[in-house]
């Protein structure tokens, strides 16, 4: 039940297809990315080859999944989607590229977690369009080389940080994801509310695209609680009112946070006394997981300026303490 859960849930399952844009045109707002992106894809289709590879970084949620496979309708491709952790072995790699058609995307998402022996099969197939293989054993052993079709990687991570050097220097196209802007939102929410058949007035939809986080995928999960609510309590419509109160119960706050963003500001706050303090050591006070704090909270927070990141640790900045009405201690 956790709104601003990383992973995707069972209710996103349900509406994923419908809501999601399927040409570059569709997409709100990401206007360098898109933009870029438009005329790679013109330059690889008049020279009918595959689209360079593409890197592409940010939080969870906004857009990167939905991004790539527009990259492949765009190009009239098809796309295979996979992710580092479903690829265990170099085997189970090579098995992919090589069912692979020329000009078409694969998809690797969590593209950070791809262990060492995967990675070094993809640099020459990244490369070369190559795939090396070992035959036989021992002093007879010989690699042979596989041609592969040309193909287009889309790598998604959450940290570009994360990736080891040389495979991030295999992407020709490297693009970072940026958070929405409320208006941005709205506009999304508009649009879902379109495909989900709900009516919503003009208030509401920027009241859900302001308790966001800037995050389309959690505009798309608020507004079918709200719509769940407007269902039960009103007579379907969603009107401010119904949004604002919906919004409460769910505990999500003006801002967008959550209770677990509440916990970790206020632990950092009040008992390391602002800072600064190391991940780890917020992260046990509280019983969340580093990754998960650093991948899914933190950017957000950084974002609206609660939460900086410094060489020795974390510090709350004035404007968390005046949020969450808290004393600041004293200058040191
Ligand atoms: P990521 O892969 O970065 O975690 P997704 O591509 O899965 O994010 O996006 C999450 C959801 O947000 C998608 O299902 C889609 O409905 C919605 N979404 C993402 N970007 C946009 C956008 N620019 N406009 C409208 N909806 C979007």
């Amino acid at each position: 039940d956790r709104i601003i859960s990383a992973q995707l849930m069972m209710d996103d399952a349900a509406t994923e297809l419908s809501l999601r844009p399927r040409y570059l045109n569709e997409i709100i707002g990401q206007t360098k990315a898109k933009e870029n992106l438009k005329i790679y894809i013109e330059a690889a289709k008049q020279r009918k080859e595959a689209l360079d590879h593409v890197l592409l970084y940010g939080p969870p949620g906004l857009g990167k999944t939905t991004l790539s496979n527009i990259i492949a309708n765009e190009l009239g491709v098809n796309i295979r989607t996979t992710s580092g952790p479903a690829i265990e072995r170099p085997g189970d790699l090579a098995a992919i590229l090589t069912n692979l058609q020329a000009g078409d995307v694969l998809f690797v998402d969590e593209i950070h977690r791809l262990n060492r022996s995967v990675e070094e099969v993809l640099y020459p197939a990244m490369e070369d369009f190559a795939l090396d293989i070992m035959i036989g054993k021992g002093p007879s052993a010989r690699s042979v080389r596989l041609d592969l079709p040309p193909f287009t990687l889309v790598g998604a991570t959450t940290r570009a940080g994360l990736l080891s050097a040389p495979l991030r220097d295999r992407f020709g196209v490297v693009s970072r994801l940026e958070f929405y802007s409320v208006e941005e939102l709205a506009y999304i929410v508009n649009r879902a509310a379109d495909i989900l058949q709900v009516r919503i007035v003009g208030e509401a939809s920027y009241e859900i695209g302001r308790r966001s986080r800037g995050t389309p995928r959690i505009a798309n999960r608020l507004l079918k609680r709200v719509r769940d609510f407007a269902q039960v309590v009103g007579d379907g419509v969603i009107t401010e009112e119904i949004a604002r109160r919906a919004l409460e119960q769910i505990q999500v706050d003006p801002l967008g946070l959550d209770h677990i963003d509440r916990k970790l500001m206020e632990a950092i706050m009040t008992l390391f006394q602002g800072g600064p303090v190391g991940l780890d050591t917020v992260a046990a006070t509280i019983g969340e997981e580093s990754q998960t704090i650093e991948d899914v909270y933190e950017p957000y927070l950084m974002q609206i300026g609660f939460l900086q990141r410094t060489p020795r640790g974390r510090v709350a900045t004035r404007l968390a303490y005046r949020h969450f009405g808290i004393e600041p201690p004293e200058p040191k």
